[in-house]
């Protein structure tokens, strides 16, 4: 006989067949919907990329540096006319020569060992870019890993609040179609993506 299988309230499967570990199939809104890939985001054709900045906008190393010379000097010129951004909060630009109309500029954490209300201020970061690009008619969206270089947060951890953050925004946002997360290393695709099946996709 053929069981229907357990469904939580938003018609997600919980599997508790296969080897006794409990896994959360995703619910069908999230299902397709989240990408992790390897790359360089400069590259990446979407409505918007989010750029890991500091709270100065006034450009930096990592992706920061690489979003700044792929876009051109306008858009440090239109950086500066912002005055600066929050930790955990988000502002956006325009994309100039990159293929991504805009840039989300977004302000992650530095890692001081957890305490200091690192998470929180991460998972901001994934709301607050969302939120603006659900305000500015984005369909397609790809994030890096804020906040894990020179900031120094802890890949899997970031990588499970990441994708907690993004999939928590997707439930209420239908606007947002698709999400990347762009993986410049190994190391991190690795992170994102067990954190990502760690949801069941
Ligand atoms: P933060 O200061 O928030 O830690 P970093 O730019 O130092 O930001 O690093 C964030 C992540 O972005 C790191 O995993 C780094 O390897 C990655 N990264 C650097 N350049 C690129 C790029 N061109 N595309 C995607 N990710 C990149």
């Amino acid at each position: 006989m053929m069981m229907n299988p357990a469904t939580d309230s938003e018609g997600g499967v919980i599997d508790m067949s296969a080897d006794g570990e409990q896994r959360y199939d995703a619910p069908p809104r999230i299902r397709g919907r989240v990408f992790v890939v390897r790359g360089d985001i400069t590259q990446e054709h979407v409505d918007a990329i989010v750029n890991a900045a500091n709270t100065t906008l006034l450009g930096g190393g990592g992706v920061d540096g690489a979003i700044h010379r792929a876009a051109g000097p306008e858009l440090l010129a239109e950086c500066r006319t912002i005055g600066g951004c929050r930790t955990g909060d988000a502002v956006i630009t325009r994309g100039y020569r990159l293929p991504a109309k805009y840039v989300i500029h977004t302000v992650g954490p530095i890692w001081r060992g957890g305490n200091a209300g690192e998470a929180e201020l991460l998972a901001s970061c994934y709301s607050s870019s969302l939120k603006l690009a659900a305000e500015h008619g984005v369909h397609t969206l790809a994030f890096p890993s804020i906040g894990t270089g020179a900031y120094g947060y802890p890949v899997s951890k970031a990588a499970q609040i990441a994708i907690k953050a993004v999939t928590d925004c997707l439930q209420t946002d239908p606007s947002i179609n698709e999400v990347r997360f762009v993986c410049f290393d190994e190391r991190t695709l690795d992170a994102y993506e067990r954190a990502l099946s760690a949801t069941g996709r």
